[in-house]
């Protein structure tokens, strides 16, 4: 059983008509939905709630965390941040969604500014570019979104350990738009699309590569505590 923890900051969904009828019980109930199965155990946090959600012990029994924010970022506590940055060195997995690459966990993390070009409405053909990945398993060579926030490169992160999405836009950009990297014993996942004012989570193809994705980042094992367990001399 993977214990999933969906976080959401939760704002657009209430501030802005079109996120609010697609998504109007928010976008982590949605994502919910459709990971929730036998295999998957999902539970969802969010912005307004004491410690964001995110308290010790909630992290401590995650097992993959999923991030959607956006105008929010600021509003995360640094104390907040930095314990899921420090839970995804000790093993934890991380999903980051779509505008989560300037979270302050995602920031952390990667090190760089984590900057892009960007530009809303326009149309997204996904190629799948690392077929052999398990991130991949069941997903087409390409598919298309007809509507989708354009995220361009240069991407500012670090150089990811594999490039399994590569987004191209009718406008011409190129993007990045499925990355994974290591930070300490944990698994992290870059995907770019999931604009909130566009169904993108409906996507069968999005839910498949998001599902695959936290089987992906499962750890096989998560420290208590940052330090190396074993402090006794050696005989
Ligand atoms: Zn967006």
């Amino acid at each position: 059983m993977i214990r999933v923890t969906i976080w959401n900051e939760y704002i657009h969904e209430k501030n802005n008509l079109q996120a609010g009828k697609i998504y109007p019980n928010g976008i982590h109930s949605q994502i919910a939905s459709f990971l929730k199965s036998d295999d998957i155990q999902v539970s969802t946090a969010t912005l307004d709630m004491p410690e964001h959600g995110l308290t010790e012990e909630v992290l401590k029994n995650t097992d993959v965390l999923v991030w959607w924010g956006h105008v929010g970022h600021n509003d995360v506590r640094d104390e907040v941040a930095d314990r899921v940055a420090e839970s995804v060195l000790k093993g934890m997995g991380l999903i980051a969604l779509h505008s989560a690459h300037h979270s302050k966990p995602f920031k952390k993390l990667m090190g760089t500014s984590c900057n892009l070009n960007w530009r809303e409405d326009a149309y997204e053909r996904l190629w799948c570019i690392a077929p052999h990945h398990p991130i991949s398993m069941g997903v087409p060579s390409s598919f298309v979104l007809e509507q989708e926030e354009m995220y361009g490169e240069p991407f500012d992160i670090p150089k990811p350990e594999e490039v399994i999405f590569t987004g191209w836009y009718k406008s011409g950009e190129v993007f990045r738009s499925g990355c994974t990297f290591t930070r300490g014993y944990g698994k992290i996942f870059y995907f770019q699309p999931g604009h909130e004012t566009y169904p993108i989570y409906y996507n069968e193809h999005v839910q498949r590569i998001i599902k695959n994705a936290v089987a992906w980042a499962n750890p096989l094992l998560k420290l208590e505590k940052l330090i190396c367990p074993n402090t006794q001399p050696l005989e």
